[in-house]
């Protein structure tokens, strides 16, 4: 085969796809980077877009400024023919379009898992995307705001009230930061509701907050989370969320919370696409489904097949450098097979390390031999977001934010629209509606 008419098709732009576009961009191939929206999600700072500290654009900046010139397609992969080398891409327009491969490189992420209870969804959204998180937003700022408008001081308590279950970074973030939206940023702009009385509840069924850190990290993180007014409720498990609540399992029995406002932090699942590809491959897959490679990244029996980040279950963990890493793992190998070079060494992680803010000016931070905590965890966190951010526009922006919000106690971004809720559900109808066209072949 020609080398220069190799094609590589990347699914998926977040950590994992755009290290591989990034490493192939001098390898002779002709790459496409398909993405079922057209910018870049910085994931790990959405909870700072929930809590009313960064915009949105901060947080994801547009593919196509970050890979100029590269096909960038905009659509959802849905499936893939293992035997044409094609993949099935749902595009905006309603078309279905299929698209050729030599080496495909399946980065598609994860999901959260309500653990079978999809219901609990509509009551206690999850923060994966920027619809989530101006959804998370707009409940967060409007709690308050109805607690203001409250007379029957029950109510008021329960607008006041927030439950998070999974304390997990994302769970002890977004808790942190409610707590301190109420007991300091928003500090004398209310005249009725008294959001020094707020109860923020992070539950977990585990034993400890934090639990993929060091114990004595995770121990440091809950005294901060208790400094901050956070009640943390290990060993608990949630068996019901509705409108008004959250039923748990304690110790000691049955408990129930009441409160409006609920997110969802807990439990990971892999995307649809996932058993798509395994229904074609045969490959195996884990209970969240994500997809059991090979040590060098590929799915069993078909070494053209690529699966790096979130959606390969390789026993490591769920962040953003396994995918990087993979990610610029399997362009390098798609590198190597084309300059004719035998097959090098399996991956392997290079652990960096892993974070959680808690708050301003504390933090957790395992970096191997080193366990930071308090303002030290912080300041290590603000550089390495503010390294690994995308865009040197995002950088800036992002570092007057942080100033606005960490030194003062402004928060820019608390605006939700009534349009936003309106474009939403216009959105749900048209997807609900649209009839997949005819497939259609594309560059041959
Ligand atoms: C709220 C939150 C906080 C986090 N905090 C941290 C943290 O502090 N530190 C850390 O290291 N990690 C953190 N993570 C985890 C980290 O973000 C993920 O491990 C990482 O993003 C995984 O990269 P990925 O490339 O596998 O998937 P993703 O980055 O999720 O990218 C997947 C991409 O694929 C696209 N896609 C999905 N399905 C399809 C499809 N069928 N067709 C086309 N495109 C598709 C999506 O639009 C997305 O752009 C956090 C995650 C979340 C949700």
């Amino acid at each position: 085969m020609n080398t220069r008419e190799h094609r590589v098709v990347i699914v998926g732009a977040g950590f994992g796809g755009l290290f591989a576009a990034k490493a192939l961009g001098k390898v002779p191939a002709r790459v496409t980077v398909i993405n079922g929206t057209t910018y870049h999600l910085f994931e790990p700072l959405l909870y700072q877009v929930a809590a009313g500290i960064l915009s949105e654009g901060e947080v994801a900046p547009p593919i196509r400024e970050i890979l100029p010139g590269r096909d960038i397609r905009l659509g959802w992969v849905t499936d893939v023919d293992v035997a044409a080398r094609t993949v099935v891409v749902s595009s905006p327009d309603g078309r279905e379009r299929l698209v050729p491969y030599d080496s495909l490189v399946v980065a598609a992420g994860a999901s959260n898992s309500y653990f079978g209870n999809e219901r609990f969804a509509e009551h206690a959204p999850a923060l994966k995307n920027i619809d989530d998180a101006l959804e998370v937003r707009s409940r967060i700022f409007h709690a308050f705001e109805m607690a203001e408008l409250e007379e029957d001081p029950e109510r008021r308590r329960q607008w006041l009230t927030f439950v998070l279950v999974g304390a997990g970074p994302t769970g002890v973030e977004l808790a942190g930061q409610i707590a301190e939206l109420a007991h300091r940023a928003l500090k004398g702009q209310y005249r009725r509701a008294d959001l020094a009385s707020t109860r923020v509840v992070l539950v977990d069924a585990v034993d400890r907050v934090l639990p993929a850190f060091d114990q004595h990290l995770s121990a440091a993180a809950r005294k901060q989370l208790r400094r901050l007014g956070v009640e943390v409720r290990l060993g608990t498990r949630v068996t019901d969320v509705d409108a008004y609540g959250v039923k748990m399992e304690t110790a000691e029995g049955e408990e129930r919370i009441e409160a409006y406002t609920k997110f969802w932090a807990a439990g990971v699942a892999a995307p649809a696409l996932a058993a798509r590809i395994a229904a074609a491959t045969g490959a195996p897959t884990d209970r969240a489904g994500r997809i059991r490679v090979e040590p060098d990244l590929t799915v069993p029996g078909h070494p053209e097949i690529f699966v790096v980040g979130d959606m390969a279950a390789t026993g490591l963990p769920g962040v953003a450098q396994v995918a990087m890493q993979g990610g610029a793992y399997a362009a390098r190998t798609i590198a190597r097979r084309l300059a004719g070079k035998p097959a090098g060494k399996p991956f392997k992680y290079f652990d960096k390390g892993n974070m959680a803010t808690i708050s301003r000016f504390s933090a957790v931070a395992d970096m191997g031999p080193l366990h930071l905590s308090g303002l030290v965890g912080w300041l290590g966190w603000l550089g390495v977001h503010l390294f690994y951010l995308v865009g040197f526009k995002n950088k800036v922006t992002t570092l007057l934010h942080w100033l606005i919000s960490f030194l003062g106690r402004g928060r820019a971004e608390r605006i939700s629209t009534t349009q936003q809720i309106h474009a939403r559900t216009a959105l749900q109808l048209v997807r609900e509606q649209v009839t997949p066209g005819r497939a259609e072949e594309l560059h041959r």
